[in-house]
């Protein structure tokens, strides 16, 4: 890619899924009755309790399943995800995007969905939008809590591991094959993009503008891209160029250049101690099966 908008080549794009690459109001508000109905009715949690629970959770674990199995809660994640996620009116939700369809097709990258989400709950999703063929892969709950398991991975006690913990991202960047300086990664949360960014990669901030989030860059709707970051559809330029001033009105802002040097100079222990306890850090040390194997990484298309 040509770095004319984030000065530096690209490789690759992780995208979230939920509220980034659709946005509807009324999916996120179901997931959240379906995630305070199951707390209530299956792990017996009293009613009034549950919102401040949901709440302390999501703030310290990343996800109310995490919150949950760091406090002993016995869940079983098929029965979760199928009482969180897979009941939704899905097509009613949700509608083929030929926009974005088009968008994203014609940005020759490897691409991924990088969620929080289960697989079928993604896969649903992508194929309602019209857009399931056009990644390399989907990072889901199920490949990067495998490869969590197989290193022992523990985050603030639960074993559930997902963004924002920089574990999760440094996991999926393995699983992607990508390196974090030249991989962009887009979604909708800000703390999200806050990992991100720890971790190296250029952080789009998506369905805010004017957020002051610290991303580098924010876009309204992923439908946007195509003007604010016009490199991604540029030539590969043959020859390094000297990285431009940002480009008004899109988000940069000043000091980001300095910081994202400066975060690019952690090493992998230093992002560890930010997001992990020192189970974490000894099983990082535990490589990925090498290019080939990647039997974690869920396929796009099955
Ligand atoms: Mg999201």
């Amino acid at each position: 890619m040509d770095p004319d908008t984030i000065g530096r080549p690209l490789k690759a794009l992780l995208i979230d899924l939920d509220d980034t690459l659709y946005q509807d109001d009324n999916m996120p508000r179901l997931v959240k009755e379906f995630i305070q109905d199951y707390m209530h009715t299956k792990l017996g949690i009293p009613q009034e309790e549950i919102p401040h629970k949901c709440y302390e959770f999501y703030s310290n674990f990343g996800t109310t399943m995490a919150g949950l199995a760091a406090n002993n809660f016995d869940i079983d994640e098929d029965d979760w995800h199928a009482h969180v996620h897979h009941r939704l009116p899905y097509t009613k939700l949700l509608q083929r995007d030929e926009a974005l369809r088009d968008m994203l097709a014609s940005i020759k990258l490897p691409k991924y969905v990088f969620t929080n989400a289960d697989r079928k709950h993604a896969h649903i999703c992508l194929e309602l939008l019209g857009i399931a063929d056009l990644f390399e892969g989907v990072i889901c709950y199920e490949s990067v809590m495998a490869e969590a398991r197989r290193r022992g991975l523990v985050h603030k006690g639960s074993p559930i591991m997902c963004k924002p913990n920089p574990l999760a991202v440094k996991l999926a960047l393995e699983m992607a094959g990508a390196d974090a300086a030249t991989t962009a990664f887009f979604d909708d949360s800000t703390r999200n993009v806050a990992a991100g960014r720890a971790c190296g990669l250029y952080s789009v901030l998506v369905g805010r503008t004017g957020a002051d989030s610290g991303a580098d860059l924010e876009v309204a709707s992923m439908h946007d891209l195509r003007g604010a970051m016009p490199g991604l559809w540029a030539e590969r330029p043959h020859a390094a160029r000297a990285a431009p001033a940002a480009a008004p009105g899109i988000g940069l802002g000043p000091g980001v250049a300095a910081g994202r040097r400066e975060l690019r100079r952690q090493s992998t222990a230093e992002l560890i101690r930010q997001g992990a306890d020192e189970e974490a850090e000894q099983g990082f040390g535990v490589p990925l099966p090498l290019s080939g194997e990647r039997g974690i990484l869920v396929p796009a298309q099955e």
